[in-house]
């Protein structure tokens, strides 16, 4: 295992620096403060400011060959990118789903022509994407969709529903994957495509969410029209093709959530005052602290591994994916702890009377989601049982099986 930076990663390092210093501002040092007084139109304009500055300056994408506007950097490079970018304070989140999955899984499927229309505008944040993969029964088993498409002459007609689709109310643009044969098993009758968010017959209804937003959306589609020049791969090879984005996703999202932590607890356990005294000397707290510290250094050297590999060029490990299982639940924990020792005041979701902006509530209602998204624990548990200690595979009954076969208890 490295800790430090190869000359090379060092200069690098030193060109971001300099460059980050004058086109951002810096972060306050108190991760607890957030932009929750911001719209999301407001934040989200912003954020496309920025992700135009970035693709100008050519760290965008920093991995992505030349000709698409990346800089043909290397995976250890984007981290550092990532790790001195967090240093400031620029909006984040709304390109991920489009640049770290959507467009290359373009790139993988996509002709030269929609790739020429599709990738600069993406990387400049100029259109926002969307993954249209899970349905109301088919999430960790995606597998088991039944949003269907019928060929009608060049097009294909899309009858059905998706739901969670962060992102799909601001969305241009979608991957779609549906069932286009159900006489085969389910794995095989699936086709991908991309569209418009705007095609008619879409209709997009944003969900509420216990934290106040509504980031995700349930998205219907009455015989949507998509011409087969759409289509991503062969017919019937969606799920080939839907592995290339969900590969993508657990590298888009394995490096955890960016909520309050250990350093955030230490400064609010500072500044309350419980019953017997200040919440810092109070042995439960100490004790609560110690054992978060001793986690993040978990994580912080797990992900040292992956670095290292990265940096000498090889594809990271299984640990890769212990991150989020461990992450996620720390979060919720932590968070939950903070608004207990809060008092009454922990249950006050209030901007200006919660300490640090009630981040640790923001972090609270947000941590359960970031335990289902890309991967829920129970499938990353089963994912590190069998690929990385050698287990038996979970039982597949409906391998074989024709999906219209399949019992659907309806
Ligand atoms: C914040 C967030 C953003 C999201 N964004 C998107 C998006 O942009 N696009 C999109 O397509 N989807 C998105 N999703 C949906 C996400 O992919 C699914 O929620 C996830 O795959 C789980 O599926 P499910 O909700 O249907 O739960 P289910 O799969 O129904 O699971 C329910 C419970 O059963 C457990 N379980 C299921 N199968 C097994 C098994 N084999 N062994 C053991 N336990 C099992 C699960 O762990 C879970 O506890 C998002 C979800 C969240 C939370």
């Amino acid at each position: 295992m490295d800790f430090e930076d190869t000359q090379d990663e060092a200069q690098f390092r030193s060109e971001v620096k300099d460059w980050l210093k004058a086109n951002a501002t810096p972060r306050s040092g108190d991760n607890r403060t957030g932009r929750a007084e911001q719209s999301e139109a407001d934040l989200l304009a912003e954020a496309k400011v920025w992700q135009a500055k970035k693709a100008d300056a050519k760290y965008a994408q920093i991995t992505w060959p030349e000709e698409f506007g990346g800089r043909g950097g290397s995976p250890i490079q984007n981290v550092i990118y990532g790790q001195e970018e967090a240093k400031y304070d620029v909006p984040r989140g709304f390109f991920d789903i489009g640049l770290g999955m959507c467009i290359p899984t373009l790139m993988a499927y996509a002709t030269k022509e929609q790739l020429g229309r599709y990738v600069q505008p993406a990387l400049r944040g100029e259109e926002v994407w969307c993954q249209l993969f899970s349905e109301p029964a088919a999430g960790s088993d995606v597998a088991g969709l039944r949003t269907k498409a019928e060929k009608d002459g060049d097009d294909w007609v899309v009858n059905g529903q998706k739901v969670w689709t962060s992102g799909a109310h601001y969305s241009d643009y979608g991957i779609l994957v549906v069932r286009t044969d159900p006489n085969v098993p389910k794995h095989k009758g699936l086709t991908m495509f991309f569209l418009s968010m705007k095609t008619p017959g879409i209709e997009v209804r944003p969900i509420k969410q216990i934290s106040g937003g509504a980031n995700f959306n349930e998205v219907f589609f009455n015989d949507v029209r998509i011409p087969d020049s759409q289509r991503l791969g062969k017919v019937g090879d969606g799920w080939k093709v839907a592995l290339t984005t969900l590969m993508n996703e657990r590298l888009a999202i394995g490096g955890g959530g960016a909520g309050p932590d250990y350093h955030e607890m230490m400064a609010l356990a500072r500044e309350l005052e419980l019953e017997d005294g200040p919440a810092l000397r109070n042995a439960l707290v100490r004790d609560k602290i110690a054992d978060w510290y001793v986690r993040g250094k978990g994580l912080q050297y797990t992900r040292y591994r992956t670095l290292t590999a990265l940096s000498k060029g090889q594809t990271p490990g299984p640990e890769a994916s212990i991150g989020k299982v461990v992450t996620a639940p720390k979060a919720q924990d932590l968070a939950s702890f903070a608004m207990d020792l809060q008092d009454m005041g922990g249950i006050m979701m209030d901007d200006d009377a919660s300490p640090g902006s009630a981040a640790f509530q923001l972090s609270y209602m947000s941590a359960p989601g970031f335990r289902i998204a890309g991967g829920t624990d129970e499938i990353l548990r089963n994912i590190i049982a069998e690929r990385v200690l050698g287990l038996p595979q979970d039982v597949r009954v409906d391998k074989e099986v024709a999906f219209k076969d399949l019992p659907t208890g309806r």
